[in-house]
């Protein structure tokens, strides 16, 4: 009787699981809806597993374990909920819970942290920009999870190892694959690769005379139209993902030999890795897109007739001045859109006490905090739906004014060590995460298609 009372209960078990599932899949659309409707941020946080630096070297590594089992504080409850849990004789305890849309633990992996990006990605292509930018402290995992494990010496990334890229490298991968499902021409991919380091920002696929690759100073400025831009900002076009790759690792390289930023280690600038996608429209059919089998065939003799040609001529030193766009436009009765996608891998968050540092650490330090403070100034200034936000009191928020301000589906990726000695700085990180998640920005505006292309 027992038996198959035993039987029974796990069965309805079961059943009750399955309904929950359900309908947290159920729950989670419509709240992806409501972010959607209200032009919420999202925010995802990934804690990373406990490594061997977390702890002091010297103890075996059965100790290690034990010490990184009872140190860490950090933990994700469940795949929404961040649970800090701490107490320590002589301080009061913490036992406090975070909210996000997606919370990674340490087992998860690149692939489940990228399966809930790829739909942003197919947002991208349907005319919305969008930015995802990791933020936390130097050591928990920006920059592996926004491009996967750096080799020590140079800051590149090794591109053979896929299973470990990050975000980086697979929404390259996942863009060129949409596109390539698209008829063959009517877009094409351009990538910039900018450092603001010390409040400056420098153009890291800039070339000299010689043609060497040389991060070059560069200035942004805010259009007439309100929205913010680099002039002479270096635009490479690219036709795949692994020519994407190659030149972000080469700007990656620039980094350490760059003459002003010799000493400066990875995590004390800002990196902003943007694609612009160009979406060509025939201009005498605004209105009715690719399904469209009569317009995608003509569309696609027109472009191949006009196109190729030209994106070659531009491709190695394009400026957003001389960009290929312009002259298409009043070449051809062809319109084009365009469409952002910023990766952004923030310096560390880390407030470095100041006493003690001196000189160009000093510097670093300040302008990364106040940075960084700029960011959620402007945050703060959204939410509170000021009539003026601060975009222009740091360079950072000026280059992603678009991004966090306008009409950009933007996600944070919080970054979180999980170590006791850590506590303050993951605090700080997921106040920085709950606040941005309760900036309304509006509903997010997908770029118009028809007839609206910027004349730029
Ligand atoms: P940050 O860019 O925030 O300073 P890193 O991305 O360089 O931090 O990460 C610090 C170290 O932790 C690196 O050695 C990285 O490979 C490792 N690491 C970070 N996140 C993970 C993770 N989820 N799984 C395994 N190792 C990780
Ligand atoms: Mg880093």
């Amino acid at each position: 009787v027992f038996q198959i009372k035993a039987f029974d209960l796990e069965q309805s078990l079961q059943e009750v699981t399955e309904r929950y599932e359900k309908e947290k899949q159920k729950r989670r659309a419509l709240h992806n809806n409501l972010v959607e409707l209200r032009g919420n941020i999202r925010v995802h946080c990934r804690i990373r597993p406990s490594l061997p630096f977390d702890t002091a070297a010297g103890h075996s590594i059965s100790q290690d374990r034990q010490r990184n089992f009872s140190e860490e504080v950090a933990s994700a409850a469940d795949d929404e909920t961040v649970l800090v849990k701490c107490s320590r004789p002589g301080h009061a305890s913490i036992n406090k819970t975070f909210q996000f849309e997606r919370v990674y633990n340490a087992s998860e992996s690149q692939d489940t942290v990228f399966a809930d990006v790829a739909p942003l990605l197919t947002s991208l292509l349907d005319g919305y920009n969008v930015c995802i930018m990791a933020y936390g402290q130097t050591g928990s995992g920006k920059t592996y999870t926004m491009l996967g494990p750096q080799l020590e010496e140079n800051f590149a990334f090794p591109i053979e190892n896929e299973s470990e890229l990050g975000i980086i490298p697979r929404a390259t991968q996942e863009v060129f694959r949409l596109i390539s499902e698209k008829p063959p021409g009517s877009y094409w991919v351009e990538v910039s690769v900018v450092e603001v380091y010390n409040n400056e920002i420098f153009d890291l696929l800039a070339k000299d005379s010689c043609g060497k690759v040389s991060g070059v100073k560069r200035d942004v400025v805010t259009t007439r139209e309100g929205k913010s831009n680099v002039p002479l900002l270096t635009h490479e076009t690219v036709e795949n993902a692994s020519e994407f790759l190659h030149l972000v690792n080469k700007g990656l390289q620039l980094r350490v030999r760059h003459p002003t930023l010799v000493h400066a280690h990875s995590s004390r600038s800002h990196l902003v890795v943007t694609l612009t996608i160009t979406t060509v429209i025939s201009g005498d059919n605004f209105g009715i897109l690719w399904e469209d089998e009569q317009t995608s065939q003509r569309l696609n003799k027109e472009v191949s007739c006009t196109f190729p040609q030209k994106m070659r001529d531009n491709k190695s030193t394009s400026s957003s001045r001389a960009s290929s766009p312009a002259q298409l436009e009043a070449t051809e009765k062809l319109k084009q859109v365009k469409t952002r996608l910023q990766l952004v891998d923030l310096a560390g968050s880390e407030c470095v006490g100041m006493s003690g540092v001196t000189g160009a650490a000093l510097r670093e330090t300040s302008f990364i905090n106040r940075s960084l403070s700029a960011l959620a100034d402007v945050l703060g200034a959204i939410a509170e739906q000021r009539s003026h936000v601060p975009y222009r009191n740091s360079k950072l928020t000026h280059l992603l004014q678009d991004s966090v301000g306008g009409d950009a589906k933007l996600l944070v990726m919080l970054c979180i060590s999980p170590d006791q000695k850590y506590l303050t700085e993951s605090m700080q990180t997921l106040g920085f995460g709950t606040r941005a998640r309760q900036v309304q920005r509006g509903q997010v505006k997908k770029k118009n298609f028809p007839g609206q292309s910027k004349a730029k």
